[in-house]
C-alpha cells in the first residue's frame, strides 16, 4: 500500500482554491479567531491549505484533529465490551467550551461511508448512541448557530471507490475530486463570485417561502404520501446566513438546499427514502417510515433496519423531524448522477428531511429564543440530527395554508 495514493492525482491548484473558498466564504475566519478543525488523517494536505489560508487571513490558533479509520477498526477488533459505550466526553466539552469563546469550526468530510458495513451491528448502534449523547455540548452551540462553521470534502480513496467501484483507485479519486470541485464551485473561474451569484439564488427561494408562509408542505410520489407541519414562526433559510456572533458564513461547502423546522407534533403520513443512507459507517437503505402526531410509529429498511431501530431509539426526539429542505431534482450534484453515500452531497441532490435536532435559528427572530421557546413553536430536541433523502424526479410538494388553501410548490422535482 503506497502511503499517500491521493496525493498525486489531486489537482493541487484546485484543492488551493478550495481550501481558499472555505475560509474565506464557507467559514469566513475573522482576524484573530481560532479554528477547531477536524478531518480524516488522509486530508492531511487539504488540512494544511486550510491552515495556511486561515493564518494569512489572521487566524488566532489553527487546532487539527485527525480521525483514523484503522484505528476505528481496532476497536471493533479487540474492544473490551464496555469500550463500545464509551465516547471522549471530555474532549465534546472542550469543543463547546471553544465555542462558547468564539472559535470557528470546520469538519472536512471523507470518510469510508461504509467503514463498518461488517461490524456488529450492535456495537455499531451502542458507539453511535454514546457519541451522539456524548457530542451533545458540541451540537447544541452548532445548531443554536452560536460560532460561523463549515463543512467541506476531500476525495477520500476508500469514499472514492464506494462511488466508483470500477475504476482504479487513481482514477476514482481523480473522478471524485473532480465531482468535488464542480460541486463546489471552484472550477471556474472566480469561485468567490460563484457563490456570490449562488446563494442570491438560494436567498430568492427562501424569501418566497418566508412570504408564504405556509403551515404545512404536503410531498407525494412513489411511496410517499407526508404531511410536513411547519413549525410556528418558522423561517426559511438557504446559502449564506449570519450566526450568533455576527459572521456571515456558508455552513455547507457545497450547498443547494433551502430549509426550515418542522412542527415536531405536526407530522403525518407515511414516506420513502429516494437514496441510501451512509449513518457513521453503516448504509441503510430503501426506508420507509409512518408518522402519527409526528412521531415514527413504524419503521422498516431493507438494509441496516437494525442499525435504523438503534437510531431511533436514541431519544424521545430521534423519532421526531428537526428539519425539512427542499432541493430541485436538476440541482448540478443530482445531475452528475452520482451516488455519494455521503450526506454533504446526497443531501444536496434531493429533497430531504432530518430526524432528530431542529436548528433554533431557522425561526423568525431565531437568535433571540430559548430552548422553551423553540419547543413551544415546535422545535424538536434530539441528540441525532441525520438527514434522509425524500426527492426525487417523481415527487410533488404543495404548500399547505392555514385556511387549507394548497400552492403548488415543487412538480415532478422541480420548483414550480
Ligand atoms: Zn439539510
Ligand atoms: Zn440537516
Amino acid at each position: 500500500m503506497r502511503k499517500h495514493p491521493a496525493k498525486d492525482v489531486i489537482d493541487p491548484d484546485m484543492l488551493d482554491r478550495l481550501a481558499a473558498l472555505a475560509v474565506k466564504v464557507g467559514v469566513n475566519l475573522q482576524p484573530g479567531q481560532d479554528l477547531l478543525l477536524s478531518a480524516p488523517v488522509e486530508a492531511l494536505p487539504l488540512v494544511r491549505r486550510i491552515a495556511d489560508h486561515a493564518y494569512a487571513a489572521g487566524a488566532g490558533l489553527v487546532t487539527p484533529l485527525l480521525s483514523d479509520p484503522e484505528i476505528a477498526l481496532s476497536r471493533y477488533r479487540h474492544g473490551q465490551d464496555a469500550s463500545f459505550d464509551r465516547a471522549a466526553g471530555w474532549l465534546y466539552e472542550g469543543m463547546g467550551k471553544a465555542f462558547d469563546e468564539n472559535t470557528a469550526r470546520m469538519g472536512i468530510v471523507g470518510e469510508d461511508p461504509m467503514l463498518l458495513a461488517e461490524q456488529d451491528a450492535d456495537k455499531v448502534g451502542r458507539v453511535n448512541k454514546a457519541n451522539s449523547l456524548a457530542y451533545s455540548p458540541a451540537r447544541e452551540r452548532i445548531t443554536r448557530f452560536d460560532i460561523n462553521w463549515n463543512l467541506v470534502a476531500w476525495p477520500g480513496s476508500a469514499w472514492a471507490r464506494r462511488v466508483f467501484p470500477d475504476l482504479s483507485e487513481d482514477d476514482a479519486v481523480r473522478r471524485l475530486a473532480d465531482a468535488i470541485f464542480a460541486a463546489s464551485r471552484v472550477d471556474g473561474g472566480d469561485p468567490v463570485a460563484a457563490w456570490e451569484a449562488h446563494n442570491a439564488t438560494l436567498r430568492e427561494r427562501s424569501d418566497w417561502l418566508n412570504g408564504q408562509a405556509f403551515h404545512a408542505l404536503h410531498f407525494t410520489g412513489p411511496g410517499t404520501d407526508l404531511t410536513v407541519g411547519l413549525a410556528d414562526g418558522h423561517e426559511w433559510m438557504g446559502g449564506a446566513s449570519v450566526a450568533r456572533n455576527g459572521v456571515v458564513c456558508n455552513p455547507n461547502i457545497p450547498s443547494e438546499e433551502v430549509f426550515t423546522t418542522p412542527h415536531a407534533q405536526r407530522v403525518e403520513g407515511y414516506v420513502r427514502s429516494t437514496k441510501p443512507l451512509s449513518h457513521m459507517g453503516s448504509l441503510i437503505d430503501d426506508i420507509r417510515v409512518r408518522f402519527e402526531g409526528g412521531r415514527i410509529v413504524e419503521a422498516h429498511a431493507s438494509k441496516g433496519e437494525a442499525v435504523l431501530h438503534k437510531v431511533l431509539d436514541t431519544d424521545e426526539g430521534a423519532r421526531r423531524l428537526g428539519e425539512v429542505a427542499l432541493v430541485p431534482h436538476g440541482s448540478p450534484i443530482s445531475q452528475s448522477g452520482l451516488l455519494f453515500y455521503n450526506t454533504l452531497f446526497d443531501e444536496n441532490a434531493a429533497c430531504h428531511i432530518a430526524l432528530g435536532q431542529c436548528y433554533s435559528k431557522c425561526f423568525r427572530d431565531g437568535d433571540t429564543l430559548d430552548a422553551d421557546a423553540v419547543a413551544s413553536r415546535g422545535g424538536n430536541t434530539s441528540a441525532i440530527h441525520i438527514d434522509w433523502m425524500i426527492g426525487s424526479a417523481e415527487i410533488d410538494i404543495d404548500g399547505v395554508h392555514e385556511d387549507g388553501r394548497r400552492v403548488p410548490v415543487f412538480r415532478k422535482g422541480e420548483w414550480v
